[in-house]
């Protein structure tokens, strides 16, 4: 059976303080679940959210690493370094990445490869932008996305792969994919990879959707049958938002 999840991306927010008092207060909230909830706070407070989630049945996760092992990259965080201190997920592809730091699906492949062989399971976000949509290029951009970042893959390393579809123009927007617009795309994508892949693969993973996911359009997003959880963004940096969202599955 595949696994719901629910991951929150903090991207900018929370200095270690902030970082703290919200993982205290998710985790005293937080009731008994089938799903698996993963916060990914900022690098530099990754250990302390380690230390603090240590027995809550919450996962931590990074942002981003990068694709080398080490050297000579002023202001990198490599893979190595994060197993090390037992960050074990990591978001790969998001669409900031992407947009502000000119990451490539080649790139991405790139950190892809790297974070596998460290045995960090990957949160591998991808999606379009409203002018692909607009003139009705969703679908081929998304497979380009997958085919380029993850196709390359051996058959067992997808079950250290978890999918985040994420449309752009649903980021941060308010915007959300209807629930019948995320389905649609969702199966899609499981086709797509159960075409290359078979259908052990595609039905054993999890794939996410993320873009202005809240409390309140949460339920009806997670009943779809190809959507199995959520990336959350702005929702994600209130423990009382946060924790209604996974409630979405119950
Ligand atoms: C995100 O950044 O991955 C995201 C989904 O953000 P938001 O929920 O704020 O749209």
């Amino acid at each position: 059976m595949r696994k719901n999840i629910v991951a929150g991306n903090w991207k900018m927010h929370k200095n270690q303080h902030e970082t703290v008092a919200l993982l205290q207060e998710i985790i005293a909230q937080k009731k008994t679940s089938t799903t698996e909830i993963i916060v990914a706070p900022t690098f530099v407070n990754l250990a302390k959210a380690v230390e603090i989630t240590n027995g809550s049945e919450i996962n931590v996760a990074a942002q981003n690493t990068h694709q080398a092992e080490g050297g000579a990259f002023t202001g990198e965080i490599s893979a190595g370094m994060l197993t090390d201190i037992g960050v074990t997920t990591v978001i790969l592809g998001h669409s900031e990445r992407r947009a502000y730091f000119h990451e490539t699906d080649a790139l991405i492949a790139n950190k892809v490869d790297t974070a596998l062989k460290h045995n960090m399971r990957v949160i591998f976000c991808f999606g379009e932008e409203l002018k692909d949509r607009q003139i009705n290029n969703h679908f081929n951009v998304v497979e380009y996305q997958l085919r380029d970042g993850l196709f390359h893959l051996e058959k067992a390393d997808w079950r250290n792969i978890v999918l985040a579809y994420e449309p752009v123009w649903a980021i941060g927007t308010g915007e959300t994919a209807s629930p019948d617009q995320a389905q649609e795309m969702h199966k899609f994508i499981r086709e797509l990879v159960e075409k290359v892949y078979g259908f052990d693969i595609a039905n054993e993973l999890s794939i996410l959707y993320g873009g202005s996911v809240k409390p309140d359009n949460a339920k009806e997003i997670f009943s779809k049958p190809d959507v199995d959880g959520g990336l959350i963004g702005g929702a994600a940096l209130n423990a009382n938002d946060f924790l209604a969202i996974v409630q979405g599955f119950e």
